[in-house]
Formats: C-alpha cells, structure tokens, sequence
C-alpha cells in the first residue's frame, strides 16, 4: 500500500523522528521526563500503520495504566485522521495477560472463566493455609507470606522454581505454603494478579508451539515506561519479541518507582546488551514544564547518586516559580488548596485562567484523599479520583445500599428492584414484569404494586410467600426509621444544660440507625446469602458489609449517609463536565497537567516512614524519583505544600517538612505565606489553635532548618505584623522580636515577663513557676 502522507512526522525533532522511522529492530528511548517519548511512540504505532508494516490487531503496545492505553488510542487516531479500528493488544501488562491466559487457561491448570482475585481475597486464602499448617498467624501473619508469594510471582518463579537460597523465607516454610497456595487457586479456578503474568510466562516458556504463534501475530512491540518492570514481565517481552526483536521501549531510569513491586531498573539500563545492536535514542528537549519547574525538579533528583545523570532544557518561557507554602494541619492545607483553585479559575496571578480539567492533585498516600474530597464536596468543587479505591460502588456496597434507599424512601423503584429478588426469592422475570405492569397501571411505587400484586393473588406460591415477608418488612424497617425523637425531661423541655447532648432516636427509642441497617442486612437474608456464598470473594463482601455498616455512625440517620454517597458517587461517574483530579503520585506516571498541587510534603509521608526507616538509601532514592515525577506533571504551575499536623490513621501526629524540600533549588522557589500564622484568614478559627499541646508541633515546623532557609530568603513575607492579631497563633520567626518586658506565655509554666535572651533560649520571671530559662519555640506572645 502506498503511505498516506505523514504529518505527524512534522511534528517530531529529529532524535524523536529518528526513533520512529527506525521501524525494524530493537529501538531503546531513554530519556528525561517530558521529552516526548511517549509521544514518539504513539507516532511510532502511527507510522507502522501508515506504512502497511503492520494491522492494528499485530501491534502489540504496553502501558502503564489503563487511562494511558485509552489516550493512547485516540491520540493514534487523532495523528492517523481516522479512528482506528481496534487494536486489542494495546494495554497494560495485565490487561494483555488475562487476555492470553483466557485463551490457553487449560494449559496451566485452570478453565478459561477463572477468577481475578484482589488483594483481600488473597490474603484471607494464605490466612486459611497458615490455619490448615498449625502455623501462629501472629508471628508468621499472611500479610508478610502474600509479600514473599507476590515477590516470587514478579520474578516468575513458579514454586518449583523458587531457588534454594530463598528456602529460609517465612520460617522455612514459604515454599510450601506457596505451593499449597497455587494448588488451592485451581481448585477455586482462581488466580492472583501476580499469576496473569507468571502463568502466561510459564505457558509461553513450556508450550513452543504457542509461543511461536505469537511471536508470528505481534510483528512489533513496544514499551512505555520500560523503567518499571519487573522480571516477569521482562522475561514476558524477551520471549515474544526473541525473534524478530522488533521492540521499541522507552523509559527513563529517574522516573522508576514501582521497586517495591519488583521492578527493576536493570532491565532499561541492560537494554543494549540484551538485544545487540539496539538503537539508543537520548532526547534532551522537555516540552512539557516550564524552566522554573525543571530546574527545582531536576535539583531534587539530582540529589541521588544511583542515576545516569540527564540533562533537560526547554525553550518555554521561564514563568511561574515553584510554590512552597506551609499549614497548620491537612484540613486548612485541603481548605487552601480549594480556594486557591477557585481563584485560579477565575485566572489570578500572572497567569491566564485555567479548567478545572487542567488542575491536578497529586497525594503520596490515598489516604490524603479524604480532606481534599470533603473539602470539594463542601465548597461544591467538582473532582474526580482517579484509581482510588471506589468502595460504595462495590457490589455489596450498592446492595446494601439498595436496601437501606428502599427502607428510607418506600418509591425509589431502583433500588426496589435492585433487592426484590436479592437473594433469590424465587421471583423470577415473570413475577417482577407483574409487578411492574401493576405499578405503572395504577401509578404507584414498585413496593405498592406488589402489594395490589399480592392482594389480587397475582403472585402465589413460594415467591409469592418470599415477597409478601419483603414488603411487610420493608414497611416495618421504615417506620423504624420514623423520628429522630429527641430524648426529652418528665417536663417535657429538652435538656440543654448539664450533660452529653441528647442522642436523636429512631421510632423505637431504643433502636439507633446503624443497628437498624445491622437489622436490614440480616433480617433480610442478605447477609446470609454471602455467608452461604463458597466463592472465594465471599468473606471479603462480608468484610466490607460489616465496614459499610461503621461507616453509618459518621452520620445522624440512614438519609443523612446515602445523601453522602449518593454526593460521592455522583461526582465519581459521568465524565461530562470538568473536574479536578486527585490520584497518587504513582497513578500520575506518564500524565501532564498545567495545574500541579502536590501536598503533604512532610518526613514519614513523603518520603514515607518505610523508606526512612530502611538502612541504606534505596528506598529514600525511590521516594526521591517520586518527588521527581510529581514536579515533573507540572506544566506552567507546581505548588508543594505541608502541614504541621496530620491526622494520621485516626491520631493527630506533629509533622516535619519534607527534606526533599530542604533540597529544592532556591531560585526557582517562591515561598508563600501561611494564611493561618500571621492572622491572616481563619488562623484563630482553627479549633486546633487552641489545643496547647499542638502548639510544640507547630513550633518544630516552623522552627525546622528547610522551613528557616525558605523564610529568610522569602522576601514575601510580612515582617511587622502587630502581635495582637496573632494572639491565638505562636509565632516563631518573631523570636528574635521578643524583648525584654515582653509579656509571654509558656504552655507548661503560664504566664510571665522576658527578661534575657539567650540564642534560641529565653530567660522568664513566670508569674507562678519563678525565674527558668526556656526554649523560645514553647513560648507564645501573651497579650493578657
Ligand atoms: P514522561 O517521562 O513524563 O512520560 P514523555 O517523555 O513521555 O514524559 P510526552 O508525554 O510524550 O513526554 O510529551 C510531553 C509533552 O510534550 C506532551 O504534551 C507532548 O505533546 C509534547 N511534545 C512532545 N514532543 C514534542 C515535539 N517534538 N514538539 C512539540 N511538543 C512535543
Ligand atoms: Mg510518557
């Protein structure tokens, strides 16, 4: 076929143009971030389309994530002119396994309908095998076995591959487990996510003749973000393209953060010996980020020594400097980032305004998610999350649901039908068509016509049985749920004074709502459908009913929560309409976005406890390419932020900024100015401020050398702020502003007058606990 004309050429430099017209043979980019080798091999796929070289079904590409294959796709078609028609084998690893591993499935043991198991269910099935050994769970938990299995699996070993210098793990039987654990998953036809690739890798390695047929199917391979496989799946790619060993990966050694999954940065930097003769093309060019934003990134990473060393520049415009700026605790660090993405978009600063599809949010731990989501659900900010666990729309979650909507609301047909035959009831299509038919003729609810239905004898027998105890039921449920009565005095007048608040009750004084739903789910027979269920998924829904369950207490009444989700899962679905987006730094790999808010830079967060804790730096470099990727997202403009409290885990812990700030390169960093320390805004309102026992932990933020460094160069800065304004606030730079006469206070000895000072060290006649020296940092300006 002759080839159309190749515009999408014109669009490349020509280290990138060089990449793609090399069309046979092993091709290697390895290259900084933003320099456009995801979209050289996006044209890459275009050019062996246009050329005739290969059908879209013959190509088979890698990506990260499943929203990378998607862009992936349309960018082909948007290069091409015209949409492509399928290309299967354009995906993740996984995705492209369960595909292979349906299609051979009996040759390693299992049928081709098997299960995915997640992570919950795997581990509660090593649970189940550290019982049936007589091994004590609580030295040898299944969280730890999982990690060794899942370590193995990544390195394609099945268990009788496990080398013997491994057969010390998990107390000298992990070996074994982890073979009783293999053949337990082909009796349930089941397999982990580690198991989509070693099972393909096995069969591939065992069965010649299959192997061969894909080695002849997929003519061309490539790879984004080769940095981060690990040795399955680098075993998987040597296999296919052993062959004709036309593949083409792209990666970058600074951007590999998955070594806690088994990647292994060896296999890009092992590229050339692996497939002599490889093609390396180095592109130096970064397109995406502004130079302020590459130098701060590239000053951050430079700070690891096990690295290639890259150098990037741009031809951008220098614009906005980085962003540091620190908070009293996650909840006004959340509160601030929303206003300032309400200004942005209403375009403030030097820069134009921006969509909310623009701006993005990116977390180290998920677990920062829920401020940022309670925040934008309060001020109204739409957002989505990205790869966040998605738990009310679980099956179970949406059942349970579905019952408590009924219950609240007897006309919301939905969720009627949803449960009518939830578990079975022996109502089949039949009875429900009834049902509906009824409804419609007489313009009621679903649960009213199936009441005329059951009052007419429309539906007999077993499930017209089954059905009348649902509807009796549902209307007993929901005049349960009638009230709150207030607990009231023999006189009749509420209690205000004196006393916990009164509890708002249900109909029954002595029935609470999260009780009520407990009652739902059981008198019901929906938790017993599960607890019957065999499947290996069973337990984990049964887990999350009982989560789900916890959840209620957060709120006053079953309305007052499935309003919430409803809120939440809302904003979740539809992709219409722009939202910002708030996933981990992990799920933003190979993403840009002009707007980048990376918050909760603090020591134990970022970088991560784990990773402090390790001895020897590995852990700390990953964290630090972490670092890396997330300031590289950033198109125009990158604001860091932390704060000196966070809700950890249900407990308020005092944190320190992050030491990656400490090596962020100063001239292309702006600090601003913390609305809460110098009074400006909601300081005092935070109920934190008043907590005394909080105040050291503000202190050691402010009082950490990165923080100092930032202020003293920070020409932003008010430095004349009256103290009266500040009074709920300690104000820490202003140490040096004490003077002698000073009125202070001290969170531990109260009130008293400054009579020296001493470095950081004050000297203080205190009103009652007589004359101490005290460090200045636990002192607070007293205005009394
Ligand atoms: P990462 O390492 O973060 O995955 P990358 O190297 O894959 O980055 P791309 O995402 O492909 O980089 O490109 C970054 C940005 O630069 C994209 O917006 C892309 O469209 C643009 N870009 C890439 N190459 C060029 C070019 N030759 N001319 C103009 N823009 C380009
Ligand atoms: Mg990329």
């Amino acid at each position: 076929i002759a080839a159309r004309p190749a515009p999408y050429l014109d669009e490349l430099n020509p280290a990138q143009r060089a990449a793609v017209e090399a069309l046979d043979g092993p091709v290697l980019m390895l290259a900084g971030a933003g320099t456009g080798k995801t979209k050289a091999l996006t044209a890459r796929i275009v050019h062996l389309l246009n050329t005739g070289r290969a059908q879209p079904n013959e190509i088979l590409s890698v990506t990260f994530t499943n929203k990378a294959a998607r862009e992936m796709k349309d960018r082909v078609g948007r290069m091409l002119g015209q949409a492509v028609e399928g290309m299967p084998w354009l995906g993740t690893f996984h995705a492209i396994c369960v595909k292979l591993l349906r299609r051979h499935a009996e040759l390693v043991g299992l049928k081709s309908n098997f299960t995915i198991l997640d992570t919950d269910d795997q581990i509660r099935l090593l649970k189940q095998l550290i019982a049936a050994n007589n091994i004590d769970d609580k030295r040898w938990p299944a969280r730890q076995l999982a990690g060794i299995i899942d370590h193995w699996k990544n390195r394609a070993w099945t268990p009788a591959q496990v080398p013997g210098s491994e057969a010390g793990a998990f107390n000298n039987r992990g070996t074994e487990l982890y073979d009783q654990y293999q053949t337990r998953l082909r009796e349930l036809n089941a397999v982990d996510f580690g198991d989509l690739l070693l099972h393909v890798v096995t069969i591939f390695q065992t069965h010649e003749d299959v192997l061969a047929q894909y080695r002849r199917w997929f003519k061309y391979i490539l790879v984004d973000e080769y940095q981060d496989t690990n040795v399955a799946q680098y075993l998987w790619l040597r296999l296919l393209a052993g062959e004709h060993k036309n593949i083409c990966c792209v990666g970058d050694d600074d951007q590999s953060i998955y070594g806690w999954r088994g990647a292994e940065v060896g296999n890009i930097l092992r590229f050339e010996a692996d497939f002599p003769g490889a093609q390396v093309v180095r592109l130096e060019q970064n397109y995406r980020s502004t130079p302020h934003i590459l130098a701060a990134a590239s000053g951050v990473i430079a700070g690891n020594e096990d690295r290639l060393g890259k150098t990037l520049w741009t031809e951008a415009e220098s614009g906005e400097k980085l962003r540091l700026i620190g908070h009293w605790d996650g909840e006004e660090e959340a509160r601030w980032i929303g206003e300032e993405i309400e200004a942005l978009q209403r375009g403030t600063r030097r820069l134009p305004p921006f969509d909310l599809d623009q701006i993005a949010i990116l977390v180290r731990a998920s677990h920062q998610m829920r401020a940022f989501e309670d925040r934008f659900l309060t001020i109204g900010l739409p957002y989505r999350v990205i790869g966040g666990p998605r738990f009310y729309e679980r099956l179970e979650s949406r059942d349970a649901m579905a019952y408590f909507r009924v219950v609240v609301s007897p006309d919301d047909d939905l969720a009627f039908e949803r449960i009518v035959n939830t578990p079975k009831r022996g109502l089949g299509d039949k009875a429900q068509q009834t049902i509906q038919g009824i409804a419609r003729a007489n313009g009621v609810s679903l649960v009213d016509g199936a009441r005329i239905a059951l009052a007419n004898g429309d539906i007999k027998g077993k499930g017209g049985a089954a059905l009348r105890q649902l509807v009796d039921d549902l209307a007993r449920w929901h005049d349960l749920t009638r009230g709150p009565l207030l607990a009231f005095d023999e006189d009749d007048t509420a209690v205000i004074d004196d006393g916990p608040a009164p509890q708002p009750r249900f109909g029954d004084p002595d029935l609470n709502h999260v009780e009520l739903a407990q009652i739902i789910l059981d008198e019901s027979g929906y938790t017993a459908m599960w607890q019957n269920d065999k499947s290996p998924e069973a337990p984990g829904r049964l887990e999350n009913l009982k989560e789900l369950v916890k959840a209620l207490e957060q709120f006053d009444n079953l309305s007052g929560f499935l309003e919430h989700v409803a809120l939440i899962m809302d904003n979740a679905q539809g992709d219409d309409g722009a939202k910002v987006s708030i996933m981990t730094l992990h799920a933003a790999k190979g993403l840009e976005f002009p707007v980048v808010f990376l918050p909760g830079w603090e020591d134990g967060l970022f970088p991560s406890q784990r990773s402090m804790d390790e001895t020897g730096l590995k852990g700390l470099e990953e964290e630090r390419r972490l670092a890396y990727v997330g300031i590289t997202r950033a198109e125009q403009l990158c604001t860091i932020s932390f704060a000196g409290n966070r809700r950890v885990f249900g407990q308020w812990q005092s944190q320190l900024p992050s030491r990656f700030i400490d090596e962020l390169p100063e001239d292309h960093v702006e600090v601003l100015t913390p609305p809460g320390l110098y009074g400006g805004g909601y300081g005092a309102a935070s109920p934190m401020q008043s907590g005394l026992e909080t105040r050291a932990s503000e202190a050691n933020v402010y009082n950490s050398p990165g923080w100092k460094r930032m202020q003293d160069r920070s020409s932003a800065r008010p430095q004349s702020q009256s103290r009266e304004s500040r009074n709920t606030v300690i104000d820490l730079k202003a140490v040096s502003a004490y003077t002698v006469g000073d009125r202070v206070f001290h969170q531990k000895f109260g009130y008293g007058a400054v009579l020296g000072i001493e470095g950081d060290k004050l000297e203080i006649d205190f009103d009652k606990a007589g004359i101490k020296k005290v460090v200045a940092r636990f002192i607070t300006g007293a205005d009394d």
